[in-house]
């Protein structure tokens, strides 16, 4: 990543006009004040961070800047003038241009087409598709954007259907532009091209509000960041004159450590032993094409990887509920017994009788019953333990006692037992699943996605909670798109790219840049001219020519 940070951090003087000021506002869901007296300025041709835990409020915010929800009190000024936002047709005209999370694009159309759609322009005077076309290529090369305007959305990968949604903002003349987390879909190559892009963008003089929850996101391109915790601003500060730390204790409010502290593993023996894992699915597709792997007691393997590649299919096998109309072949063995990969013994029950836990990626399909309360929640799987059980009944007040303890050690918000799983906000629900699989003491744990949708006070607490279990000799398996979350918990690093480990590395000598052209498939890293691991030749890795640094 750049330091751009560093080198713009100077731009916000109070001189500038603003091209965003909100005055006081607030606004109530029923009993939940989503945002409460907000007050921000947000210079012109900046870039502008706003930061803030899940259900701060950034969303609602950008959404009534972008005329979706009328705000209950306060006032907003676009380049100094007051202006009453009342749908996003008065947004788009006043000059705003939002980037949704989710895609509005329709999937069957061409780029152009999806740019002229809705466009304010009215049947009638909607210009030539060849008109468009004309006026998107500028755009899309005056801004590095690349992207074929006669290229359907379909074929486009997300990281191009997020330039789609740029350009289609661009096309309306839009000044301001909203983006709302972009990262959390994309690659790291993409998300670094996104930001050269958006570099770009506010370079010709735009002003760009980046909405997310990633510290280092903002550090690496903001100008000025906004804090925001429960509904308030808390803080604005320019980027240059703060510290990940700092911006930590802001949104979270209190100290949170940022990095995982650990001793060095002390490995012993090989509790998972996988080798020649093949998959092939229902529809015929090679998914594992030959994985081999080991974990032993004691230690943390780091699995990366774009989401796509295997990984979910490796924990599925692995955990014992292979994908359905799937064949699978190859040895995996546990303590030395071998595990079942279909049919009879192969599903969860089994394998947490031989020791295992798991944390699945999806914890609303898989981690869950969303109706059931948390307490049944937190026993879930177990329900046969002994010491839940009396006779041929389930002592459901043992149960409940043990869920509320463990709720309490896991630090699960709120700490009502009785509550169903879906009532609790993404972070709690992980909370919960986690202390289920940990408490239970498993010899290896396969884990996915541990901490995605989570705030950063739960994050640091579920790393904890992984490292102790290490400590304790236990085989952990750590599954994530998160490069930070690898680099940070593990003590070996294997990339997976379609179906195969592309290699393993040392934590403590790799780069992003390594691992990132191994997660693009890229098996020629070690002999990179720089630490930053990206030789010239490889810089397509995202289809792109890469601007210079
Ligand atoms: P963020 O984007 O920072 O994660 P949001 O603005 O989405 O936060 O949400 C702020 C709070 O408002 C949360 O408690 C959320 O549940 C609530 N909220 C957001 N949108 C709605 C809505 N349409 N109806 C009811 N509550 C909402
Ligand atoms: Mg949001």
């Amino acid at each position: 990543m750049t330091a751009a940070g560093e080198m713009t951090g100077g731009r916000s003087d109070a001189a500038a006009p603003a091209a965003i000021e909100l005055r006081g506002i607030s606004k109530a869901f029923g009993p939940v004040q989503a945002n409460r007296n907000i007050n921000l300025r947000v210079p012109k041709g900046t870039i502008h961070g706003i930061i803030g835990e899940n259900g701060a409020g950034k969303s609602t915010l950008m959404s009534i800047l972008y005329g979706f929800y009328r705000p209950d009190a306060g006032e907003i000024l676009v380049n100094g003038q007051p202006i009453a936002i009342t749908d996003s047709q008065t947004a788009i005209r006043a000059g705003i241009g939002m980037v949704f999370q989710h895609f509005k694009l329709v999937q069957n159309f061409t780029v152009v087409e999806n740019v002229i759609l809705g466009a304010e322009d009215g049947a009638l005077l909607r210009p030539s598709l060849s008109k468009a076309r004309g006026v998107l290529k500028r755009l899309a090369q005056e801004y590095q954007l690349n992207v074929d305007p006669d290229e359907r959305i379909e074929e486009l990968s997300v990281g191009h259907q997020q330039r789609v949604e740029i350009l289609k903002a661009l096309y309306r003349q839009a000044d301001i532009l909203i983006l709302d987390e972009p990262t959390g879909v994309l690659t790291p190559a993409e998300a670094d091209h996104l930001f050269r892009i958006l570099e770009g963008l506010r370079d010709e003089g735009k002003t760009i509000i980046l909405i997310t929850h990633k510290l280092r996101e903002i550090m690496d391109i903001t100008d000025n960041v906004s804090v925001m915790r429960r509904g308030e601003m808390v803080a604005s500060v320019k980027t240059a004159e703060t510290d990940p730390e700092e911006l930590a204790e802001l949104m979270v409010g209190r100290k949170v450590l940022l990095n995982v502290e650990k001793v060095p593993a002390t490995p012993t023996k090989p509790v998972l032993q996988v080798e020649g894992l093949r998959m092939i699915d229902d529809d015929g597709v090679e998914r594992l094409r030959g994985i081999d792997l080991q974990i032993r007691a004691g230690e943390i393997l780091g699995l990366a990887g774009v989401s796509g590649n295997g990984q979910t299919q490796l924990l599925e096998i692995l955990g014992g509920y292979p994908p359905k109309g799937s064949k699978v072949e190859g040895t995996v063995t546990m303590n030395g017994a071998p595990l079942p990969l279909s049919g009879r013994g192969c599903d969860a029950a089994s394998r947490r009788r031989a020791g295992m836990g798991h944390i699945p990626e999806d914890r609303q399909v898989e981690g869950l019953i969303m109706d059931f309360a948390a307490w049944e929640n937190v026993a879930f799987g177990w329900q046969d333990a002994p010491e839940f059980n009396r006779g041929w009944l389930m002592d459901n007040a043992a149960i409940r006692s043990d869920a509320a303890d463990k709720m309490e050690r896991f630090d699960v918000r709120p700490r009502n037992p009785n509550l169903a799983a879906r009532n609790f906000s993404g972070g709690n629900q992980q909370k919960i699943v986690v202390a289920r699989e940990i408490e239970r003491n498993p010899d290896l744990l396969l884990i996915g996605q541990p901490t995605r949708g989570v705030d950063i006070g739960a994050i640091e607490f579920i790393h904890k909670r992984i490292v102790e279990l290490r400590d304790a000799g236990k085989a952990i398996l750590l599954v994530s798109v998160e490069l930070d979350e690898i680099l940070s918990l593990s003590d070996r690093v294997a990339v997976m790219f379609d179906g195969r480990i592309m290699g393993e590395r040392d934590p403590a000598s790799t780069t992003t840049g390594e691992l990132g052209l191994l997660m693009a498939g890229v098996t020629d890293t070690k002999n990179t001219p720089d630490d930053q691991g990206i030789p010239p030749e490889h810089a397509h890795v995202d289809g792109l020519p890469q601007e210079p640094r």
